[in-house]
């Protein structure tokens, strides 16, 4: 099992997942087709990482997560040039 998606359109960029995943795996970042327009949401950043214990899953409120068997694991984001790709909070 491993995190096969984030849907952008559902996430609101709450930061909960970041926050519960355990292996570092997202990231917050500014996600849209221009500046203007981008919002906060949700990146697999290091899907890698992944163990699939679907803490993310659970905790989102908005169902925006699927974890699954997929294999090839998706590739990481890439921010496009102009967006800010951000660390996650220190807790
Ligand atoms: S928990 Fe869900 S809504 Fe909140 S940032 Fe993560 S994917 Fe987005
Ligand atoms: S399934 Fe677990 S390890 Fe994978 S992204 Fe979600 S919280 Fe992190």
């Amino acid at each position: 099992m491993a995190i096969e998606r984030i849907d952008v359109d559902l996430c609101d960029g709450c930061w909960v997942c970041i926050e519960s995943c355990p292996a570092d795996v997202l990231r917050m970042a500014q996600v849209g087709e221009a500046w203007e327009t981008a919002g906060w949401k949700a990146v697999i950043a290091y899907p890698q990482e992944c163990h699939g214990c679907k803490l993310c899953v659970v905790d989102c409120h908005v169902d925006a997560i699927t974890v699954s068997q997929r294999v090839p694991l998706p590739k990481p984001f890439q921010p496009h040039v102009g967006l800010i790709f951000y660390e996650p909070r220190a807790t």
